[in-house]
């Protein structure tokens, strides 16, 4: 088996993975990062959410994406206008959707402005009274994942990407991670390391390596937000659809299909990706398994033929993209300190050291008995939420960190991950220069 050694090995490239890698490299840390992706972006890239969310942020890597895809005109600041929409009756969205006709922005739920990227850096309450100025940054994916890895290229010396790797097994010692095994199609590979990230978004490497966890609101997997399988459709001539799966959705179709609500964002190049809220409810993704995204698929397209018999104007439009399935909550560390709702209503508190600030909403995409709202003001992720009890080198740099079910819908926005990655590598690289 071949093997690596390093300072710090990273599990995950999505959001808080990759955060976590640049800083590292910036520091000069010599750092392996693997993930099962082709490349940098998890969730945000292969999942097709392509958009930054209006939310506070610490300053980092998320300016500089953002900065190079404006220049290139593949990132746009966007008006949002009031952001859902429910298909149940055609006269509802026909009245809705006469100012986006006339305005020549057809469908689209936001939209470009001349607003400035800081103008998406806030949402809660305390700086955004309403949501009429909330601005949001929304990106074409592949100018995303092409973006980070020309950032990365820059560090060549100090980073080992391993894509389309999966992890396999740990190797610990006491209360010490000391390796990783590896897998791609080609080998095996051992890598060890004197700290290990988890940003695999399911914390895949601490739940096997026996760190303890939790999945659900307070215990109730009933009540795990829900799964979207998101779409890109386009006016361009695409390619007609192969759908590889037959699944019996006819009961889901009779029940739900005419409730879906979706989020609809346009693409710089006017495409649109749609978002339904969900495809797939958290208890249905956890329970079918490896069945769970040939199901949403299926929804997802019988949602889309549904939208174009609504509305003739969308048979211009053909399914561009069928992303991979987009997981907004699943499994959760429980280490060091359990971020909770009673936590975050305090606010930022002044001189303690986080890793992260945000202040999206509590947002359980309508999961009933669930807190759900706005926040008042913004709130700190601390250090200990990202440490594993039973190890002192291991770290959660993703959504699957130490977050109660309602933090994690706050907190699990891909700048919020990105910043928390570059906040633990920070401390990281600090340790390893002691
Ligand atoms: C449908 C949907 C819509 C969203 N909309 C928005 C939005 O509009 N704005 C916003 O800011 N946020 C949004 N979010 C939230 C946000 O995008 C994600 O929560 C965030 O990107 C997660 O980052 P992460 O680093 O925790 O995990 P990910 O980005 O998911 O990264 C985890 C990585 O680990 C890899 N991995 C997992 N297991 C293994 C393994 N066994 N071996 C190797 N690699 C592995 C995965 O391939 C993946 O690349 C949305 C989320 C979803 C699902």
């Amino acid at each position: 088996m071949k093997k690596l050694c390093c300072d710090v090995f990273i599990l995950g490239a999505g959001a808080g993975g990759f955060g976590a890698c640049y800083r590292l490299a910036q520091s000069k840390v010599k750092t392996v990062i693997a993930d099962v992706h082709e490349g940098y972006g998890g969730t945000a890239v292969f999942s097709g959410v392509s958009c930054f969310e209006p939310g506070v942020s610490l300053d980092g890597v998320h300016r500089i994406i953002a900065e190079k895809l404006l220049q290139n005109g593949s990132g746009e600041v966007q008006r949002s206008i009031p952001s859902r929409l429910t298909f149940c009756e055609k006269k509802d969205i026909g009245e809705f959707i006469e100012p986006l006709v006339s305005g020549g922005y057809l469908w689209g739920l936001s939209v470009p402005c001349q607003d400035d990227y800081e103008s998406t850096l806030k949402r809660c309450k305390s700086l955004c009274p309403t949501n009429k100025s909330w601005r949001r940054f929304m990106m074409d994916e592949d100018a995303l994942t092409k973006t980070m890895s020309e950032l990365m290229e820059e560090y060549a010396d100090y980073v080992t990407p391993l894509f389309k790797t999966r992890y396999v097994s740990c190797k610990t010692d006491g209360r010490k991670i000391k390796s990783v095994i590896l897998e791609n199609e080609a080998e095996q590979i051992e890598v060890v390391a004197d700290y290990f990230i988890d940003a695999s978004g399911s914390i895949v490497l601490l739940r096997d390596a026996g760190c303890q966890y939790e999945v659900g609101y307070e215990g109730d997997i009933s009540k795990v937000n829900g799964v979207s399988v998101v779409l890109r459709v386009s006016k361009d001539k695409c390619p007609p659809l192969q759908i590889p799966y037959d699944e019996d959705i006819s009961a889901w179709k009779q029940e739900k299909l005419s409730r879906v609500v979706s989020c609809f964002n346009m693409y710089p190049n006017g495409d649109i990706n749609i978002n339904m809220l969900p495809t797939l409810t958290g208890k249905e993704y956890l329970e079918l398994g490896e069945r769970a995204y040939a199901v949403g698929v299926c929804r997802a397209v019988a949602y889309w033929e549904h939208l174009q018999t609504l509305h003739p104007e969308l048979k211009e439009y053909s399914i561009k993209k069928i992303f991979a399935a987009g997981i907004r909550e699943d499994y959760r560390l429980l280490g060091k300190k359990v971020l909770k709702t009673e936590d975050i209503m305090q606010g930022v508190k002044p001189d303690e050291p986080y890793v992260a600030i945000s202040d999206h909403a509590l947002d359980s995409h309508g999961i009933e008995g669930m807190p759900c709202g706005e926040m008042q003001v913004p709130y700190g992720i601390p250090l200990s939420c990202a440490q594993a009890k039973e190890f002192d080198n291991a770290f959660a740099a993703c959504r699957g960190a130490s977050f109660s079910s309602t933090v994690a819908s706050s907190a699990r926005l891909t700048r919020t991950m990105m910043s928390m990655g570059e906040g633990i590598a920070r401390y990281i690289a600090k340790e390893l220069q002691k």
